[in-house]
């Protein structure tokens, strides 16, 4: 926790915080060993960071001084993150990365080799969905919660999602093997495909390509999700 993500009805009118959740309070007495007079970095979901001053500390309540909070979040990449879905563990540390890294747009879409009964999972249920984001904004230092839909089918998906998300975005899919090099440091808005763990079947290249969508390729290393979301996203931005 780099940043005490506050959440706005957590704040009086005073300017001061309390915080009653068992995982932050723990955190600030097992990782910070907070004590009170100690001032910490805070930011409000959705908007400023500042610092706080911790006035009281107990098992069930922290309770902040906050000064003015002046500071803007990072800036967001510019970019819109197509994930196929991976499984439960991996999708919940990819969301957590992605989210440190800035990705503020967020789609998590069904493809072939995507096992149906991941898309059971509880990791997917949104109050979880929500822990692994605000894990992400807390650990960069930001307070801007990505957005993160569900896109079921494929076919839906190609067919109605993808022509308006293109419309204003440079579409880009990550498939070894395809003869073009991931782009570097690029700044124009991009749509971002990364295929499940068994990788995208040939027939999805094609629908995406047909959609207007760029091929591309990280090297001859064959790259975990997250590790790939990762190495993609800081090559291109
Ligand atoms: N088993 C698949 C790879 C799956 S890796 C295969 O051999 O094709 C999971 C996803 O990470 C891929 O679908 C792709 O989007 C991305 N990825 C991993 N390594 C990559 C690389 N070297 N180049 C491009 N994309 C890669």
């Amino acid at each position: 926790m780099n940043l005490i993500l506050l959440h706005p009805g957590e704040l009086d009118q005073q300017g001061q915080a309390r915080i009653s959740d068992p995982r932050r309070l723990a955190h600030l007495r097992e990782v910070h060993r907070a004590t009170p007079g100690d001032r910490l970095t805070v930011g409000v979901q959705g908007g400023k960071m500042g610092k706080a001053q911790l006035i009281e500390l107990t098992r069930e309540l922290a309770i902040f001084a906050l000064e003015p909070l002046t500071e803007a979040p990072p800036p967001a990449l510019p970019v819109h993150l197509v994930l196929a879905l991976p499984r439960p563990r991996m999708l919940a540390r990819t969301l957590e990365h992605v989210t440190a890294l800035g990705v503020k747009d967020i789609t998590l879409l069904h493809t072939k080799r995507v096992e149906k009964s991941y898309w059971q999972s509880p990791e997917l249920l949104p109050e979880k969905i929500h822990q692994h984001l605000v894990l992400g904004l807390e650990q960069a230092r930001d307070t801007r919660l990505p957005s993160v839909v569900l896109s079921k089918g494929f076919r839906p998906f190609i067919e109605e999602q993808l022509p308006a998300l293109l419309g204003e975005r440079r579409g880009l899919v990550a498939h070894p093997g395809m003869p073009m090099e991931c782009p570097r440091g690029i700044s124009e808005q991009t749509l971002l495909l990364v295929g499940p763990e068994g990788g995208f079947i040939p027939w999805e290249v094609e629908k995406l390509q047909e959609a207007g969508c760029q091929g591309m390729h990280l090297g001859p290393r064959i790259l975990r999700v997250e590790t790939a979301v990762t190495a993609l996203l800081s090559r291109l931005f």
